[in-house]
Order: structure tokens, then sequence, then C-alpha cells
């Protein structure tokens, strides 16, 4: 009887508080005791309950409710979604141990009750039961071994150290004073920071803003050295790298910028440290994407922590180092991304490599190659920030990241395919903050957008936007309705998958697993007294009906159609089963388009084009004779070193008149209703794209790549 009572008892009867390490070598009645010490806090939803950075000396124990865990990356900006937890789950213990700031923000997603331990009832529970301080100490040794593994510090003897006078003068001095620091090495972007405290997390914090994108390595000193150094050497060094910058100087060579002149960019520090003479401006995001490669190669062992992701629990994912190679990979990998203005990025597993790719204004461009044995660890990572099934690599999966640059909310559509040499991930850049948006942006042509203008203002009918995917017809139809966008008529949206936030308006994600399509959307709107419709896509002859039917009940549609031209919507209608008599009555007008990249104004050349360009791409002289200047790409750092910097639209619009509805009553031919529309004074494609051409927002070369100029 005795014997049966204690041993399984245990098991049946186990408290929260001994699931947790700290607690673990107390009995269920001493557990009783810890809680009563504790006070309860109930917190409404969307209520940070401990913020990142923030003092605070208390652990809290989740029992009902949900938080989140969000931690912000130092190197990029970017705040990630750790974790989630729930019931039985705590956090907080670091600074309940040590009182130091926390290292994470916490908020609640749902009311959620807490138990909240604070420092000074843990102190007197320390006196009171011994075996919470045995558990401490092994907690406190193995974060030691783990930090010391990830870590790996050496300590050095700055004595024996030949310091180059340009590196030390990276910091300035009073910096180095104030945190006891000195930079000893600048090589492949790493500087090698000595200190005197190397978990000094404050001073690495500020030799990061100051000298932005290298890597900040430490090693320690002794603060005997670290005084010898600045009470001598460094006079020393000082003078010498002032007499260096005088005869800089004095050379009058303005391409070749002294340190102490260059404003301690960190990109061109890196290339005038390691003497690279004109390195291409393209360099510094690629160069920061090396040192992290050489990072894995050197870290190996941390790699195989995050290949393993089935030990990588919640709780270790909050606390992981935020220096660990693999997730400064990942988050560099997006942050790199958001900063370049890309759309979407490519990882794609090789037979001996993994390609890094990201699409630009339009076209895929290599960013880095990784080393094959980066693969399992990045794209784990990826996964579970993704919140995908990290074990399943067989089947396709698609998931989300939402992350915080700067205070604006970014997500990331995230799918995974399973390829021969792995699993490819690719990411689509969803900036809900819309800062791209207007029409006059997009629309360079002054005629063209009064025209656009007078479309999206009429009271009802239908306007359709065509071209293929990727040539913008989004952004133009979120341009259109950020214009008309009041708070005196109603919007309504089916979208699929939403790419922006637009206040004041409803938008409507479509979901096919439940059956919720464009069609079904449409017709739950038109019960809502819509004034104003966008469907995303017409691609369905159902769709297609009730589009033109809420056009001709008094409402304004805007939607898309897969055409290359403008006049060729009607036949694509017409083939929908749409009647052409409906067509040719609900319709205002038909945009095409086609986004090009636009040149850099920094740094786009203008050249004299010769008579073959002319007029290959209709290019018109206003007298004969006339010198036609263009532009070409170049490169500069505004434009890392690509020569473009963002897209402009090529634009046909066509706009119906009594000739034009004849024709599309009569179901005439793609090739007559152009015939018209040209007649009555449309610009198509290619004329667009001359103008600009002429007016140098583009180059032959870009406008080549999406318009057919030939016929
Ligand atoms: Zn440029």
């Amino acid at each position: 009887m005795v014997s049966s009572a204690t041993a399984p008892a245990s098991e049946g009867t186990q408290h929260f508080l001994q699931r947790i390490q700290l607690f673990s070598g107390l009995s269920t009645e001493e557990c009783t005791e810890v809680v009563k010490r504790m006070k309860r806090r109930e917190f409404p939803p969307n209520q940070v309950i401990v913020r990142e950075g923030a003092p605070g000396s208390s652990m809290f124990f989740i029992t009902a409710g949900q938080v989140e865990v969000r931690k912000k990356d130092s190197s990029t900006g970017i705040d990630f979604l750790l974790s989630e937890m729930g019931p039985g789950q705590n956090f907080g213990e670091m600074s309940l141990l040590t009182g130091k700031p926390r290292t994470a923000t916490v908020l609640t997603i749902q009311p959620t009750s807490c138990a909240v331990l604070e420092q000074k009832d843990f102190q007197e529970l320390l006196i009171q039961y011994p075996k919470i301080g045995v558990a401490l100490t092994t907690i406190l040794a193995e974060r030691l071994a783990k930090a010391s593994q990830q870590v790996g510090i050496e300590f050095i003897n700055l004595s024996k150290l030949q310091v180059d006078s340009r590196v030390v003068t990276l910091v300035p001095a009073a910096m180095m004073n104030q945190h006891k620091i000195i930079p000893v090495a600048f090589i492949n972007n790493r500087l090698t920071l000595a200190m005197v405290n190397p978990n000094n997390l404050m001073a690495l914090d500020d030799v990061r803003r100051i000298i932005k994108g290298v890597m900040v390595e430490p090693v320690a000193i002794s603060e005997e050295d670290f005084k010898k150094f600045m009470g001598s050497t460094y006079n020393e060094l000082m003078k010498k790298e002032q007499a260096a910058a005088e005869a800089a100087n004095s050379a009058a060579s303005p391409a070749s910028p002294t340190l102490s002149g260059v404003g301690l960019s960190g990109v061109t520090v890196s290339t005038a440290v390691t003497a690279a003479a004109a390195a291409p401006a393209a360099a510094a995001p690629t160069g920061m994407l090396d040192i992290l490669q050489s990072d894995l190669i050197r870290d190996l062992q941390l790699e195989d922590v995050a290949a393993a992701p089935g030990s990588e629990t919640k709780q270790d994912l909050m606390t992981a180092s935020e220096d660990a190679p693999i997730i400064r990979l990942a988050n560099s990998i997006l942050g790199l991304a958001i900063k370049r203005g890309a759309s979407d990025i490519h990882i794609e597993p090789m037979e001996t490599e993994v390609v890094v790719r990201y699409r630009q204004d339009g076209l895929l461009q290599v960013i880095q190659t990784l080393p094959k044995k980066a693969q399992m660890g990045l794209i784990s990572r990826l996964k579970i920030i993704a919140k995908l099934d990290i074990s399943e690599k067989r089947l396709p999966q698609d998931g989300r990241i939402s992350v915080n640059m700067e205070g604006k909310p970014i997500d990331f559509r995230v799918s995974t395919i399973p390829g021969k040499w792995g699993e490819k991930v690719c990411m689509r850049i969803l900036d809900k903050s819309n800062t791209t948006l207007g029409l006059e942006l997009l629309i360079s042509h002054q005629e063209t957008l009064k025209m656009v203008r007078e479309f999206i203002n009429q009271p009802y009918g239908i306007i359709y936007v065509t071209g293929p995917t990727g040539s913008g017809k989004t952004t133009t139809l979120y341009s259109a309705l950020s214009e008309i966008n009041d708070p005196t008529i109603n919007i309504s949206t089916a979208e699929d998958p939403i790419e922006y936030d637009l206040a004041g308006i409803t938008q409507v994600q479509m979901n096919k697993d439940i059956g919720l399509d464009f069609a079904r959307a449409l017709r739950a709107f038109l019960r809502q007294d819509p004034d104003v419709i966008l469907v995303g896509e017409t691609r369905d002859k159902e769709t297609a009906h009730i589009s033109v039917e809420a056009a001709l009940t008094g409402h304004l549609v805007f939607t898309t159609l897969h055409t290359n031209s403008a006049s060729g919507a009607f036949t694509r209608l017409h083939e929908m089963g749409v009647e052409p008599f409906l067509i040719s009555s609900s319709t205002i007008g038909v945009l095409a388009q086609r986004l090009t990249r636009r040149l850099c104004k920094h740094c786009k050349e203008p050249y004299e084009a010769d008579d073959a360009t002319i007029e290959y791409m209709g290019i018109k002289r206003t007298k004969p004779g006339e010198k036609v200047t263009l532009y070409k790409k170049k490169g500069c750092d505004a434009c890392n070193g690509s020569g473009f910097k963002g897209r402009i639209g090529i634009y046909e619009v066509l706009k119906m008149n009594q000739e034009l509805r004849n024709l599309v009553s009569r179901g005439a031919t793609t090739e007559e209703i152009s015939a018209a529309a040209l007649r009555a004074g449309m610009l198509d494609l290619k004329a667009y794209a001359a103008i600009l051409l002429r007016e140098g927002h583009t180059s032959v070369e870009e406008v080549l790549q999406v318009v057919s100029v030939a016929e």
C-alpha cells in the first residue's frame, strides 16, 4: 500500500511546476507552496506582457490563453515571430535569474492568465528550498556551456598584435573608452573587436550601428592591456593615420577615398581596407552574404543543431543565440530582399550547392550560392518561421511569415516543393504598406493618365486590365482603387491573394478549399449594396457573366483578364460565353499593360540613337534629321549597381466609342477592333514605349524584353 502510493503517484498528480526544470526537484507539496507565492495576473488580447530590452525581474507561467514571442534581429531590424506559447509554458526566467533586460517581447493573442513569480519571492524560495538552488546551478551551467560553444570567444594579448591604424579609426575614441573596446583587425568584412567584457552587448550594438553591414567578432583582452594600448599605442597609431590621410589628400585623387573620409559606411570601408581599388557598387549586400557563408563553414556544429529540428523546441527557439549562423543567414536573406525591394525570393537546392535568387524589378538574379551543407538548416529554419511541418519533405506546403521592418508590417507567402535535390522554397514578399501605389507613378504619359482617371470616375460600367502574369495589373487596380476610395462609397474586393492592405475597403481572400471563389464572392458583394467591386481575375464564364451584369445594374467593376492586347479582351470574353451586346454596352475601357524597369535617374547615360534603332523602335522625330537622345543603364550606389530603380508601366488604353461598340456588338475580330481603336487615336504598347524611351524613363533593351516591336 505504501510503496504503490509513492511510486506511481508522481505521474498522476504531477504539479505543473514539476515540468519546469527550475522546480523539477520539488515535491508536489512543495510546488503547491511555491505557487502560493505567485501572483495571478490577467491580460486582455493584444497586450504586451514583457517588452524586449525593457527591465524586468519576474517569471511568468501561463495557466490559460495564448501568447506570441517576438524578437528583433539586430542586424536587419526585422521583428520576427519566434513562437507561440500556451498553458503550461513559461517565459522570463532569464530576467528572473539575472535581472537583465528582457530578451524578447511577449504579447497576448487571446485573453491570458499567468502566475507571476517576482525576484524577491524567488530569493526567499531559494533559501527555503535548497533543491531549487541545485537546479538553478545546473541550468546556468548548461546555458554557459551552450553559449561558449556558440561564441567561442578567445583571449588575446594585445602587445603581440600588429594593429593597423586604419582599422583602429573605424570606432571613435570616445566609444572605445566608454565600452573598453578596440577594433584590431578587419578581414573579409569581419571586424575583430577586442573587448574587456566580450559580453557587453551594448558595445556590440553601438559598433554595429556605426559600421553597418560588417560582422563583429569579439575577442577578450585584459583591462590592463586596454589601458596600456589607449595610453600609448593608440596615440602613435593616430599620428600615423593622420599623416597618411594628409598624404592622400595632397595626392588629390578623389577616386580613392581615405578611410577617415568615407563616413564609416561599412561597405566603403571594407573596400578601402582590403584595398580592392574599384570594387563594384553591387558588392555590398553580396559581401554580407559572403561573410555569412564563411560563418557557416566555420560553425558546422551549429548547423547540426539546426539540421535536427526535432530537437528544437519552442523554448530553445526563444532563447537561441541571435548569433547562430543559420538564423542570421535566414534573417539576412529576408532582410536583404526587403531592403532591395525584391518581390520574390527563391532558394533552390542543386546537386552540389544551394542557389539564392531574388526577383527584383521583374527579373530573377542570383544573389548568392551557398554550400550544400547550409541547405538542411536554412530550409528547416524558414519552414519553422513559416509554421510549416518541418518533418514533411515530400509534399508541397504553403505558409506565411509575418515580420515587422522599421515598424512596417511585411508578410512573406512561403511555398515549398520537393525538388530533386531537396525542397525548394519560394517566398513572395507582400508589402502591405502600399508605398508604391499611385497611378501617377505608373503612368508617366499625361494624356493616358487623364483618360484612365476618366474611366475610374464613371458611375458604372466595367474596366478591364489585361496583360501576362507579372505585368503589374494588380498594382494598377489598387492604385485606381486608392484614388477613388472615399468614406461615402462602398468598395469590396475579391482577391487571391490580398497583396496590399487598403484602409476603408472590404477585402476578401479567396479560398478554394471551402468553395469561396470569385463568382461566389461577387454574388455576395451584390447583396451588400456595393458601389465599386474589384474581382481579382476573370477566368471563367460565371465570373465574367456576373461582372458584366453587375456593371449593367449600376456598379463600377474592376477586373483583370489574361490577354496580350487591349483589343483581345473582347474576343476573350466572347470565348468565355458572354454575349457581344452585353460586352459592348458594359465596357468603359480596356488597359493592356506591361511593366519595365525604370532607369536609375542618378546614373543613366545618354547616347545618340542611330537611325536603325529609331526606326525599329518607332520613335518619331519632330523634324527630319533631328538628333535623338536615348538613355542606357550604368549602375551606381543608389541602384545597387543595377542601373535601374523601380518600375514604370507601358500602357495601351482602349476607350470605347460608338464605332467600337458597334464592332464589338457584331462580334468583330481582334484585328478589326484594334484597327478602329488606333484610328481613334489609341497608342499601342509600342508607341507608348517609344514615348518612354524619348523621355528617358527606360532603355531599348528593357522595352524589347516586354513589348513586341517587330511588326
Ligand atoms: Zn544608379
